[in-house]
């Protein structure tokens, strides 16, 4: 299938090239950028930040306007700023395109799936809800804030299992999060920033809405303090979760160990044989050493202990927030509604 990615100079648009390059399933047939690179080379318009080398066949594509009249594609991967995306993704829909974005500015729409594919699966149904109330015969999907997608992915076995009451959790987010060029070296090298715009309401709806069901949001409480470290790529949280039943910290473990959903069902290509990676060691999950597991797809888990205020677990998470949090869940969605018949 043809793929194109709207954004696709920036941070997330560059992770997404570099994850479609040897993709199975999607084949790379348009990119898409601002005024600044249209008409441009993409090797050339692109400050190429990834750890792998560009591919030349991609570097030769001309950058396109972000405009359905000329996009020539199948699905339609949006790594647009907020504020365009609300616009430029409802004309894609509009003219029939299937799209699958990261901003944030459908994320909360009633008929708009946010997914996390191994965390609601079952919310792909919202689409057909979408198309008939819209009267589009195309389709937007969103994927998770970049936080949001390690802490949804961390708690779903456990409320699964024992059911959640309350959720609090504090981040540790890379630089990365922030895109390119993002936090000045200046401001984030030898410091943290206490302050991330927006990101701890982000984190607090998307969850539940995430782990409830299509329709209607998860009934527990979610608390967010979200910071900017001086890390390159990996988001890590530790969270706090008072529990419905009373849940032991090696219980914990073994129902996260042991997870897996539809997309590992389905056998998709870009689902981690482990969703939920269990590290018994006292000092792991560390960004450095852990976010590329699972080729960046999986959570890593450590620290599982009990909470003596919630009298329930807490424990430290950690994902790569832009294949995880960003192009990688993208893919995977997309892959998913394949699945599904969707596209
Ligand atoms: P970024 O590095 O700032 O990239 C922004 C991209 O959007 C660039 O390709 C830019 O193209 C393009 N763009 C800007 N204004 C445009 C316009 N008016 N018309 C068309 N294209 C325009 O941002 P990012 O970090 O990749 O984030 C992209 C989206 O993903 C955002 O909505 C962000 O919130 C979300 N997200 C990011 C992360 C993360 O970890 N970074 C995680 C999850 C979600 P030019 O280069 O041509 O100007």
């Amino acid at each position: 299938m043809k793929a194109a990615i709207l954004g696709a100079t920036g941070l997330v648009g560059q992770r997404f090239v570099q994850l479609l390059n040897d993709h199975s399933w999607f084949e790379i047939s348009a990119l898409t950028g601002s005024d600044r690179s249209v008409g441009m080379e993409y090797g050339a318009s692109v400050n190429w930040r990834m750890e792998t080398q560009l591919k030349r066949s991609v570097a030769e594509i001309t950058v396109q306007r972000t405009d359905p009249k000329g996009v020539d594609a199948d699905i339609v991967f949006s790594a647009l700023p907020a504020e365009q995306a609300l616009a430029m993704e409802d004309a894609f829909a509009t003219e029939g395109y299937a799209v699958v974005s990261n901003a944030s500015a459908h994320r909360m729409d009633a008929d708009v799936p946010l997914m996390n594919p191994e965390a609601n699966f079952n919310h792909l149904s919202l689409i057909d809800e979408q198309r008939r109330k819209r009267k589009w015969d195309g389709v937007i999907v969103t994927n998770p804030n970049c936080t949001t997608a390690v802490l949804s992915l961390s708690l779903k076995p456990i409320s699964d299992t024992f059911g959640i009451r309350n959720v609090v959790m504090s981040s540790m987010q890379a630089a990365s999060g922030a895109g390119y060029p993002g936090v000045a070296s200046l401001d984030i090298i030898d410091n943290v920033i206490p302050f991330i715009k927006d990101e701890e309401e982000k984190v607090q709806r998307e969850t539940q809405k995430i782990l409830g069901s299509p329709g209607k949001s998860a009934g527990f409480a979610v608390s967010a303090s979200c910071h900017r470290v001086a890390v390159l790529d990996g988001h890590t949280e530790a969270v706090f979760v008072q529990t419905e039943r009373a849940a032991h910290p090696e219980e914990v473990a073994k129902c996260m160990a042991e997870f897996t959903a539809e997309p590992q069902q389905l056998k998709l290509p870009s689902a981690p044989e482990r969703p939920v990676i269990v590290r018994s060691e006292q000092d792991r999950p560390q960004p450095r050493f852990d976010r590329n597991e699972g080729h960046g797809m999986s959570v890593v888990v450590g620290r599982i202990r009990k909470d003596p205020v919630f009298d329930g677990v807490k424990y430290v998470a950690m994902g790569h927030n832009t294949i995880r949090g960003a192009a990688g869940c993208a893919i995977l969605i997309a892959e998913s509604m394949k699945s599904q018949g969707y596209i």
